[in-house]
Parts: C-alpha cells; sequence; structure tokens
C-alpha cells in the first residue's frame, strides 16, 4: 500500500501511526469487545477516553484552569451563529477583523444576532495582508472582537496576537490549531473544526473563559449553549464519540513528537521549503505580505494558468494529490498541516522545479 501525499485543505492527512492504531482497535478497544463506535457516550470506557482526550488537550496548550473545553458538533460555520448567539447577549454589538473569506462569512452569520461592526477590513488589497493593528477600529463596548487566525482560503495568518483590552477576543482557529504554540489566556473564546489539524470532520473544539458563559440569547439552542454543554461535560446530547477518540489519539501522537514547540519548528521548517523556492521561481508566485504568510496554507499560482490542469495532472501521477487552489481564488493551494512531512513538501518543490524547467 503507498500513501498518497495529501496536500488537501481539509479533510486532511492524519498521523498514519493514529490511523493504524485506529485500524488494530477498531473492532475491539483494549479488550472491551467493542469499537468506539459501539460505546455509550455515559459508558466509563468512552468517559476514560473523552477525559483523556482533553487532558492531553490542556497539556499540549497549556489551557488555563478558567476555561472550559467543550466537544460539540455543527463545525466552524455552525460556530459562526453559535458564537453571537452565547456571546453578543453582554453588550448586542461585536467587532470583526476581515482578513479573508472565513472571517467574511463569519461576519456575515453574525449579523442575525446583534449590531455588527467591521473593526478592519483587508479586502481591498484582495486579503493578501493582515490589515496593521494600528488601523483597526475598535469598540469598547463591543461583547468581543473576532478574528481568524489561517485564513484557510487566502492564505494569511496571524503571526501576533491582538490586545483587545477588556473586549474578549475570539478566534477561529479552524486551520492552525495546534500547529504552534498560543498564549491561550489573550483569548476569551477559541473554537476549531476537527479536520485539519486534530481528527475527523464532525467535532467542534471550543475553549471559552468561564466568565463568558451564561449570557446566551434565550433564542440559542440548548445543544449549542455552551453553559449548557460545560454544566453537562459536553454531554447535554450525544457527543461526536468516534471523532473525539480519533482527535484524543492525534493529541497523544502530537504530545509523543514534542508538544506545541516541536510541531512549530516542524512546520516552520516544512513551509520555509515551499516559500524559499516560491520566491526565487521565476514562474510560481505566492501573493501574499511575507510577514503574514500561513505556515498551513500556501496558495500560489503558475505564470501560464492554462497548464493548470497539466500541473495538476502531473502531481496526481507522482501520488500528490489535492493541490488546487479554492475555486473563488484560483491556482493552486499546498495545505502542509502537522501531518503533512517535510518529504511530502520536498516532493512537491522537486516537482515544481521540474515543472518550471520545462515551461518555464
Ligand atoms: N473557518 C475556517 C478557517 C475554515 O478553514 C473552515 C473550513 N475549511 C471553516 C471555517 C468551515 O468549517 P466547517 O465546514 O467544518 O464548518
Amino acid at each position: 500500500m503507498t500513501r498518497v501525499f495529501n496536500f488537501s485543505p481539509g479533510p486532511a492527512t492524519l498521523p498514519e501511526a493514529v490511523l493504524r492504531q485506529a485500524a488494530d482497535e477498531m473492532v475491539d478497544w483494549h479488550g472491551t469487545g467493542m469499537s468506539v463506535m459501539e460505546m455509550s457516550h455515559r459508558g466509563k470506557e468512552f468517559i476514560s477516553i473523552h477525559a483523556e482526550a482533553e487532558a492531553t488537550l490542556r497539556e499540549l496548550l497549556d489551557i488555563p484552569a478558567n476555561y472550559k473545553v467543550l466537544f460539540m458538533q455543527g463545525g466552524a460555520i455552525g460556530e459562526n451563529a453559535i458564537v453571537p448567539m452565547n456571546l453578543i447577549g453582554r453588550t448586542g454589538r461585536a467587532d470583526y477583523v476581515v482578513t479573508g473569506d472565513w472571517s467574511k462569512k463569519s461576519m456575515k452569520e453574525a449579523k442575525t444576532y446583534g449590531e455588527i461592526a467591521v473593526a478592519a477590513n483587508g479586502e481591498a488589497g484582495k486579503f493578501t495582508a493582515i490589515p496593521k493593528f494600528a488601523e483597526w477600529k475598535l469598540d469598547a463596548k463591543a461583547a468581543y472582537v473576532h478574528i481568524c487566525s489561517n485564513e484557510t482560503i487566502g492564505g494569511v495568518q496571524f503571526h501576533w496576537t491582538p490586545e483587545t483590552g477588556d473586549v474578549p477576543l475570539v478566534a477561529d482557529m479552524s486551520s492552525d490549531i495546534l500547529s504552534r504554540s498560543i498564549d491561550v489566556s489573550k483569548y476569551g473564546l477559541i473554537y476549531a473544526g476537527a479536520q485539519k489539524n486534530m481528527g475527523p470532520s464532525g467535532l467542534t473544539i471550543v475553549i471559552v473563559r468561564d466568565d463568558l458563559l451564561g449570557h446566551a440569547l434565550p433564542i440559542t439552542p440548548t445543544a449549542f449553549n455552551y453553559k449548557m454543554q460545560a454544566e453537562a461535560d459536553s454531554m447535554y446530547n450525544t457527543p461526536p464519540t468516534y471523532a473525539i477518540y480519533i482527535a484524543g489519539l492525534v493529541f497523544k501522537h502530537v504530545k509523543a513528537m514534542g508538544g506545541m514547540k516541536a510541531m512549530e519548528a516542524h512546520n516552520r521548517a516544512k513551509a520555509k521549503v515551499l516559500y524559499d523556492y516560491l520566491d526565487a521561481s521565476k514562474y510560481f508566485r505566492n501573493p501574499v505580505a511575507p510577514q503574514d504568510r500561513s505556515l498551513m496554507n500556501v496558495p500560489f499560482k503558475l505564470k501560464d494558468d492554462a497548464l493548470d490542469e497539466t500541473f495538476l495532472m502531473g502531481a496526481q501521477a507522482r501520488g500528490m494529490i489535492q493541490l488546487k487552489g479554492h475555486r473563488s481564488v484560483g491556482g493552486m493551494r499546498a495545505s502542509i498541516y502537522n501531518a503533512m512531512s517535510i518529504e511530502g513538501v520536498q516532493a512537491l518543490v522537486q516537482y515544481m522545479k521540474e515543472f518550471e524547467a520545462e515551461h518555464g
């Protein structure tokens, strides 16, 4: 069996060791005679899986005790509504920083639930840079400020954390959670879909500071009420049990690799291989301002876009898949999440060099 180099933006490549362990444990988890998929979420076996997943995540991200970790459903797009429903009630207003397609979508969805202001917007520059903090127009009465730490489509990433004072900072970290160390205490709330760096789709992680619980709008569905879920240990409804189990295995794998510092070094090394080549190339280019380039999603264009299909077919023939850029921006995009090896990125760059030599 050969595994491909999978550059998909998500659902995305996962550590092979985790997939193999899951395969070994598929029909009989630890001698219980059951698959994790078949376990009651209230049974002691699953409760131990859930508790260990949470404990490992807390350890990896050094999550302070006054934050709850919730395992929810609905994805990050679900959170676009769930966040305002739970948080905006304190003042009725929120600020959104628009740095790409995902944060723009979050901002639009939030409008149903309160007064939404755009504190900064990178659209005039085609989302190729994060607007400078000095230019943000922040409202001291906002219930929160929302950012997307890594724009999966445009490939821009925050390499600094905005200081928003008493106004809680909320971040969609779907595509860069667990890729580097973060200071959780600088955020009021972090949310992320699991399907890039954590596990299968269907699971959403929410990390929320205690004092932000209890302000939900009356229309909030109980299953999406953070306080209710926190009080029920994320088991007000049946949680996505199998996805939590896989995420738990991924967390342990990341810990065994050395935790966030080691992961960040691995991700920086990989991204450097690709960006160094892109900057040297006369045929391929990445449009993003160097200081805001994503370590996770690297969009790039060919000089001659008539050759896009040829490029993709050649990549496929070499075992490299899912390099097509998002339909809204075109070109290519290499998503190089935690589980992408440096060999995968080197193979891509080698192919790009050959392609440039032939067509450049
Ligand atoms: N936010 C970001 C940054 C994303 O990358 C994605 C998915 N690519 C989403 C939100 C939406 O996630 P979902 O479809 O799981 O709701």
